[in-house]
């Protein structure tokens, strides 16, 4: 391709709206254009790599077994009704009306579609196992979006759905698509980390994310350097130690702590460590509940274990009013003595029986000390909680923590999700009447797998994860082109010649190139080349002409070599 001719307009300033180093780059590279805010056209340097990219998927789900087949991206609302996803994705779902006012979804992901699709399809056990997939744009109203496609609200995904007698064969299909998945982000060129995931409120089992490691990326992760234990935040579990333990059980007292509305300040006031404290995270659920959660005085609270315990779908720090309705104080709160109508109780398993612990005691400038949670924790009536309350891990995972694995230190870093697979087991089918015959006639529901894979998002994390302060560092595999030939002085006659038929030459043999054959200046060139960052640059001048040697360098590496004219393209193939 003669750059000449070719849509790509470079920028030597970054943009000062682009904040992560991959949405700068693709803006300076000339590859997208941003349409509306996560809307984004590719440009034809971009939809190469893309390309490239969704080659790479589809050649390994194709070998994995999984059939292509293409979905449209309009859903009637009723599928996602009878799934309880109408109403269950909140606002992340764009919505349209027809002619006749009848709602219509723009798929955001396609579970409703295929198992609608299944359901009419599949009879017997003899019709499975199926792994269907499809490479489509997807749609979601994304509350942030950001850093270019990293975070769209039109991208493209690859989503795969497994279809299994049984949750063997569920197992078989998933470790088929882990392993597709592994051999995608490896021929990607992208370093990735697999993590326990979230598997959100639909419940669900087993469910991994693999994870780009990136400063950019906005999932925290925890792993454990020694077994090799890895989560992401919102799921990640810890070691947690029990504070020295009592046989004796003290009276509840009162005591003054004046203006200690911290957990730090009334620790050091009693003289009692944070983690013999229990402390009140509270929130406002989307019914205008409020979700009342103890913690030890030392832990954070994991909103999605949360979230998912209590089957929320928004939680809200609760206001001071909200916190005084139930008769509870801020800053001084704990369960006791306060009202139970509209108050849901979550203690986390780091609040043991056998520990002395201070709390609040829902008077300004008071705690309680010689707590104990199953014998204390009494509401305005003096009716227990203990039995009412939600009893188990809250806790957010922090670097240090123990690892639940081995104990030791957990180790924290950043992660740009790409890829996503998911145990569903028969949360669809069952919601939406999916089922085959069994061996002995018996209808079943079908057990079911998702796999999901952000291609645009693959691109974006492609150069955040491979750049330089120059520009972008092509894994080659998905580069859109191989080489960038320059041609330096090109208005003489013969060295307009030689580049030319460098160019054709290497262009017949199949080696992508990407010719600049602009009227510019070589440092403009060479930036260029830098900034696009093609895997090999190849550069035509007259000194070079003269000497029969073409320049010839690496990206990655730090001087050029001069080859003889003749082994250029002996050098290029085969291609690496
Ligand atoms: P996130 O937590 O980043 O919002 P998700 O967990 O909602 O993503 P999935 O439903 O698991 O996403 O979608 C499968 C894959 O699609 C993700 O692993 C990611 O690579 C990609 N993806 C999801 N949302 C977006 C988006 N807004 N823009 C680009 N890619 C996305
Ligand atoms: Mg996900």
């Amino acid at each position: 391709m003669r750059l000449s001719r070719y849509l790509l307009k470079t920028l030597r300033e970054t943009p000062a709206d682009a904040d992560t180093a991959n949405h700068q780059l693709m803006l300076r590279a000339g590859m997208v254009h941003q349409v509306a805010a996560g809307v984004y056209g590719y440009l034809p340097l971009a939809w190469r790599a893309l390309q490239k990219i969704e080659r790479i998927v589809r050649e390994e789900m194709d070998a994995a077994g999984a059939q292509e087949v293409r979905l449209p991206a309009l859903h009637p609302i009723e599928l996602w009704q009878e799934s309880g996803r109408a109403a269950g994705m909140g606002d992340i779902l764009f919505k349209v009306k027809d002619r006749r006012g009848h709602e219509l979804v723009l798929g955001p992901t396609h579970e409703e579609v295929i198992t609608d699709i299944v359901r009419h399809s599949v009879r017997s056990y003899r019709d499975l196992p199926l792994i269907l997939y499809q490479i489509q744009t997807k749609f979601r109203d994304e509350p942030r979006p950001r850093s270019g496609l990293l975070r769209g609200r039109e991208f493209t995904m690859k989503d795969a759905y497994s279809f299994d007698a049984g949750s063997e064969g569920l197992d078989r299909s998933y470790q088929a698509m882990a392993q597709a998945y592994r051999n995608i982000f490896d021929r990607c060129g992208l370093q990735t980390i697999v993590v326990e995931a979230d598997s959100g409120a639909i419940g669900g089992k087993d469910s991994q994310e693999f994870m780009v490691t990136a400063a950019a990326g906005e999932d925290e992760l925890l792993h454990c350097p020694s077994c090799g234990y890895a989560a992401n935040v919102e799921k990640a579990a810890f070691k947690k130690l029990t504070p020295g333990t009592t046989a004796e059980r003290p009276p509840r007292e009162k005591v003054a702590t004046p203006g200690c509305a911290t957990i730090r300040d009334v620790a050091a006031l009693l003289g009692v460590p944070p983690e013999r404290t229990i402390k009140a995270v509270l929130y406002t659920d989307e019914t205008g509940g409020l979700v009342f959660v103890c913690i030890r005085g030392d832990l954070e609270v994991n909103e999605v274990k949360v979230k998912n315990a209590f089957k929320a779908k928004d939680l809200r720090p609760a206001t001071d009013a909200e916190i005084r309705a139930v008769g509870a104080v801020p800053g001084y709160a704990s369960p006791i003595g306060i009202r139970r109508e509209g108050v849901k109780l979550a203690v986390d398993d780091s609040i043991v029986s056998s520990v002395d612990y201070v709390t609040g005691a829902n008077q300004e400038g008071y705690h309680y000390r010689h707590v104990f949670w199953d014998r204390d924790f009494m509401d305005k009536d003096g009716k227990p909680w203990l039995g009412s309350a939600y009893y188990q891990d809250f806790a957010k995972a922090q670097p240090g923590h123990g690892c639940p694995k081995c104990g030791l230190p957990l180790e924290g870093s950043r992660g740009i999700e790409v890829g996503h697979i998911f145990k569903l087991g028969t949360v669809y089918s069952e919601s939406m009447g999916a089922r085959y015959l069994d061996t002995a006639g018996q209808e079943q529901p079908i057990v079911m797998g998702c796999y999901g894979i952000g291609v645009t998002r693959i691109l974006a994390s492609a150069i955040e994860q491979h750049h330089d302060e120059k520009g972008i560092v092509w894994p080659p595999a998905i580069a859109p082109f191989r080489v960038y030939l320059v041609g330096l002085n090109l208005e003489q006659e013969a060295i307009r010649r030689e580049a030319d038929a460098l160019y054709d030459e290497l262009d017949k043999a199949g080696v992508e190139v990407l010719y600049d054959d602009r009227e510019e200046s070589a440092g403009v060139k060479f930036n260029d080349a830098d900034l696009i960052g093609l895997p090999v640059r190849l550069t035509v001048s007259p000194r070079n002409v003269k000497q029969g040697v073409v320049e010839y360098k690496v990206r990655t590496a730090a001087k050029a070599d001069l080859v003889e004219r003749q082994r250029i393209l002996e050098k290029l193939t085969p291609s690496a």
